[in-house]
């Protein structure tokens, strides 16, 4: 433990003395002997997260950082082109944010070498008095510390986790509309063959929805030890507010009924499987678990349609006279498009050196290529449908953005739109995204 704080120490010299810059010193404040785990390092890359969006936000610029992960605890050196001040009020802030922040030992050294010191005592992690009265008095004992900074821990990474698939959720919308060209569906091009809605009616409504992702997420982590009907149920609920919200922010235009019902369950579903150490980010197996999640009520949902023989809807009765699930069968099914379809293009299109956007179009194809969009069955009938599929898959075989701008045209003209499989495209960015979304271990 000495040898790791004079290292670092030695390491803080050398680095002030070459570059002449204020530095910033950030370790995790974790009382007892254990510096390091899954847990734990997982707090310390929240901590680093934090940091530079707060000095990216400030316009600073980073001119060396060095991560070491040791059992003596992770430690991230950095210094900035700024003033010693200016970034001890930065730290500060963060250090003070909240209770995942009371973790975080963020010293700003100045380029002399001096430590910059904090006006404010902190406060004990268990009680939260101010100042170091308990520790010198070891009022508390490890255990009841270490159980303390467990529950900062999972607390704070359960609220960091629910707003990044906030944030990616959201991003995974936004990048969908923008996808272009989509053929016969809202994109940067024209509005396909919609006449209610742009971009913009998507963007109103993807804010609109951003806070349900998080709750989806948050019900799943809850409803873990209930039965999965009992949790979808819930879901179901919320679900039904998100279409409200929806609608009142596109002013009555169904913009993302689909993808609340497909991406909201897909959040719960990583919800039910997440651990604050390692969240699961396998897009196979949150799938498994969505299907999981809504399999009985889908069955049920189907059986109520087959007794009754009449349908209520446009997806009951494709469902009636041809078998298509639409979006909850595509669901209850394990999400196959995005897993075996839209999920391996864009991985394949994204290593092979494609932007995301003609990723995704490739997608897209794929996705229409299998022929099943409901949308697309009900707006044209199945010959239609069959048509469409084949295009795209030729398409597909010889990708030419100018050919799918002319079946863009086509499927316009013929007022035929794939909603489902957009639906699809989204869910695909966002578990593309979240399944990269953990900070590397190397550095
Ligand atoms: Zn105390």
């Amino acid at each position: 433990m000495l040898d790791a704080r004079e290292a670092r120490a030695r390491r803080q010299r050398e680095l002030l003395c070459a570059l002449g810059r204020p530095l910033i010193s950030f370790c995790m404040n974790i009382p007892g002997p254990v510096k390091d785990s899954p847990l734990i390092r997982r707090g310390f890359f929240e901590g680093c997260a934090r940091l530079d969006e707060a000095l990216d936000a400030s316009g600073l610029t980073v001119l060396h950082r060095e991560r070491k992960l040791a059992p003596t605890g992770p430690e991230l050196l950095l210094a900035a082109d700024a003033d010693a001040k200016r970034l001890k009020a930065l730290c500060l802030e963060i250090e003070d944010r909240d209770g995942l922040g009371r973790l975080f030992d963020l010293d700003v050294l100045a380029p002399d070498g001096e430590k910059l010191a904090r006006s404010e005592p902190r406060r004990c992690l268990v009680c939260g008095r101010p100042g170091r009265d308990c520790a010198s008095r070891r009022l508390h004992s490890v255990p009841e510390l270490q159980g303390a900074v467990r529950e900062i821990l999972l607390g704070g990474l359960l609220q960091a986790d629910a707003a990044r698939i906030e944030e990616l959720c959201t991003h995974a919308l936004i990048e969908e509309v923008e996808t272009t060209p989509k053929p016969g569906l809202v994109d940067l091009d024209n509005n396909g063959a919609h006449r209610d809605m742009t971009p913009d009616t998507f963007r109103r409504s993807a804010g609109a929805l951003r806070t349900y992702w998080g709750e989806c997420f948050r019900a799943g982590v809850q409803g873990r030890a209930d039965a999965p009907e009992t949790c979808f149920a819930a879901l179901r609920r919320r679900g039904k507010e998100a279409e409200h919200a929806m609608l009142s922010a596109t002013g009555g235009v169904n913009t993302h009924k689909g993808v609340i019902f497909t991406l909201g369950t897909v959040c719960a579903a990583i919800g039910r499987l997440w651990s604050a150490d390692a969240p699961c980010r396998d897009p196979k197996r949150i799938a498994e678990q969505s299907a999981c999640l809504c399999r009985a009520a889908v069955e049920a949902d189907f059986a109520a349609v087959r007794e009754r023989g009449l349908p209520h809807s446009a997806g009951e009765r494709l469902f009636l006279e041809f078998g298509l699930g639409g979006a909850r069968g595509e669901l209850a099914s394990g999400l196959p498009g995005v897993v075996e379809y839209a999920l391996p293009e864009l991985i394949s299109g994204i290593s092979g050196g494609l932007d995301r956007d003609e990723a995704g179009v490739r997608a897209l194809l794929r996705l229409m290529a299998r022929g099943t969009d409901s949308n697309l069955v009900a707006r044209g009938g199945p010959e239609l449908a069959a048509l469409t599929a084949e295009k795209a898959a030729a398409l597909l075989r010889s990708p030419d953005m100018e050919a799918v701008r002319a079946f863009d045209r086509d499927l316009t003209a013929r007022n035929l739109s794939p909603g489902g499989c957009a639906d699809l495209l989204a869910v695909s960015y966002f578990l593309y995204d979240w399944e990269r979304d953990a900070p590397s271990s190397q550095e």
